[in-house]
């Protein structure tokens, strides 16, 4: 089925690109960079305000603050917004501001925050948890479905394993596994799948050639100095060069998923 976000459908004709700093940190920050993301042709805008970090000594995020910059940023270039919700407390204030729930990898298991984000009514984009089966996500989704809200996105973002060449290890097949098992569209996040910014290109365009319906990219318009995931957020240049990277790719997806092309 396709899960509509505002103007937006996942599932549907387009290959949706997410594209957005991983935190929002100031006013300046997202708004430079929601302009440049959706020049580029981005569809929708991520940015964390609540944000869930290994470390206690990392940015834990601008909180409410936070939401409101991203929202204007969003109304602003016309683009929806996505963004983190971390409790079931939070869930009121963050629908008050977000187009869509972001439900991230660390919490994909937490029965409540699923519960109160499902009744929330808003649609939800759930992060696979870093420990997760594929069984295991489609659970979690089925569970809300069953809270009443079918409208789930589920985004791919690596997981782990042995591998350390890697921030995580992208599990590609995962995208048309998902796909079959629960009927819903699924994205692919290079950026967490890898934490390498040289890898997100050519994992996004597996990403394309699998057959998902869209990415999550985290962009920056200074990554050397970004308070969080500076290492695998991509430059203004560099996403547009993204863009341009996957167009080839985006054709025959479209063409495939149209009906247009025969031959695969
Ligand atoms: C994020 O999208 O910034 C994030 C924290 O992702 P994940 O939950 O996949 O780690
Ligand atoms: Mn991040």
């Amino acid at each position: 089925m396709s899960v509509r976000v505002g103007k937006i459908e996942f599932g549907a004709a387009d290959f949706v690109v997410i594209a957005g700093p991983c935190a929002v940190e100031s006013e300046r920050q997202i708004l430079r960079t929601a302009e440049a993301v959706a020049e580029a042709g981005a569809k929708m805008l991520r940015g964390g305000s609540f944000k869930p970090r290994t470390s206690p000594y990392a940015f834990q995020g601008l909180g409410a603050e936070g939401l409101k910059l991203l929202a204007r940023a969003g109304r602003e270039t016309g683009l929806p917004v996505v963004t983190e919700v971390m409790s079931d407390m939070q869930v009121d204030l963050v629908a008050e501001y977000a187009d869509m729930l972001q439900i991230g990898s660390r919490s994909m298991g937490n029965e409540a925050l699923l519960a109160a984000a499902a009744a929330s009514g808003r649609p939800i984009l759930l992060k696979r948890g870093m420990s997760a089966t594929v069984e295991e996500m489609a659970e979690a989704a089925e569970s809300m479905r069953q809270h009443g809200n079918p409208r789930i996105v589920l985004c791919e973002r690596g997981i782990r394993t042995f591998g350390t060449a890697t921030r995580n290890t992208c599990d590609i097949v995962a995208v048309p596994l998902l796909q079959r098992l629960t009927g819903l569209p699924v994205i692919v996040d290079p950026s967490h799948a890898t934490g390498v910014r040289e890898l997100i290109s050519p994992v996004a365009r597996a990403a394309v050639a699998i057959g998902a319906d869209g990415l999550i990219i985290e962009v920056h318009p200074d990554p050397d100095r970004a308070l969080s995931d500076g290492a695998q957020s991509l430059t203004f240049q560099q996403f547009r060069e993204l863009m341009g990277d996957i167009q080839p790719f985006a054709g025959i997806w479209s063409e495939r998923r149209n009906g247009v092309c025969a031959c695969v």
